[in-house]
């Protein structure tokens, strides 16, 4: 097994992706698989003698050639005390990205899925005066609207995964564009509302071009074989908290955060029935060890994670 902490690379097309960590942190087992009983996700994911088991925060960078996009910010550093209780704060994104040569003025585009605090946490910093300002100081950041419109007044339950400082400023400089979804940001960068963990989450498409990279061509070749055809473009997916980890990809095993848990089914139908068909790498926001993995459905229905090449 190998661990998000350092660096994994793949060609699509002729983009480069790359998954950037920023740390692991605790979560209770019952509540990151809602209704799935301890006596079966126990036997995918190992739990502590608390019941947390280890979430991870992946960050994806794609080099398109001419941008350098970052897809999500982790959990940041700028928790309060009580938030820093429960989950730590690893803080290791910049750390890690400074480990593979990239500064964040290097950052073009900033892209978040939805605004709960571990996908939007390095979105800014507090600078030597404590004021907040944005920690990628080159880049445009887009969010998705529905989300910074229910930020403003989240309900009870969700409203402590809500810190307005990861995108208020930005959105009051003009620096964070707001989405509706659908919307393609770059050329083979774009889009998709997922409705279900929140009800205006996104899913990032990443579609790399048909001149592929020498490697992931023949890569490309041998999975979809003969079914490859001119229209074909290799896809990857960020689908965020629609499905966290590799031990989520079952329709039904959805978290306990979700909003909307039916609707996280539905969802989660669409996007396999394009997902599978198409070869999409679907890309894992809190997987500690699997940042990514082509999902295939057996014959017996059963969803299964083939580890990328
Ligand atoms: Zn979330």
């Amino acid at each position: 097994m190998w661990h998000t902490g350092t660096m994994h690379r793949i060609a699509l097309g002729d983009f480069e992706l790359c998954v950037f960590s920023d740390g692991t942190y605790p979560l209770d087992g019952g509540a990151f698989f809602g209704v799935i009983p301890k006596v079966m996700w126990s036997k995918k994911v190992a739990a502590d003698e608390r019941n947390y088991v280890t979430a991870g925060l992946n960050s994806l960078l794609i080099r398109t050639g001419r941008q350098t996009v970052l897809v999500e910010t982790g959990m940041g550093n700028k928790l309060s005390e009580r938030m820093k209780k429960f989950y730590g704060q690893p803080a290791k994104l910049l750390d890690n990205l400074s480990a593979a040569g990239i500064a964040p003025e290097d950052i073009d585009i900033v892209i978040n899925s939805h605004l709960h605090f571990d996908h939007c946490g390095w979105n800014t910093v507090r600078d030597k005066n404590g004021k907040i300002v944005p920690t990628f100081s080159q880049a445009k950041y887009y969010a998705p609207e529905g989300e910074w419109q229910y930020a403003r007044r989240p309900s009870e339950r969700d409203a402590i995964s809500y810190i307005a400082e990861n995108y208020d400023p930005l959105v009051e400089s003009g620096q964070m564009t707001l989405l509706k979804g659908g919307e393609e940001i770059v050329p083979g960068i774009s889009v998709q509302t997922f409705r279900g963990h929140t009800a205006s989450m996104q899913g990032i498409i990443i579609r790399g071009s048909q001149n592929p990279h020498p490697v992931s061509a023949k890569a490309a070749e041998t999975r979809v074989g003969h079914r490859r055809s001119s229209a074909w473009l290799p896809t990857a997916c960020y689908i965020s908290d629609l499905i966290p980890t590799t031990a989520h990809i079952d329709l039904t095993w959805g978290m306990a955060f979700d909003l909307y848990p039916l609707d996280t089914i539905v969802s989660k139908r669409e996007y396999y029935a394009r997902a599978i068909p198409e070869k999409w790498l679907t890309v894992f926001t809190h997987d500690p060890t699997a940042p990514w993995a082509y999902i295939e459905q057996e014959e017996s229905g059963k969803m299964v994670a083939k580890e990328a090449a």
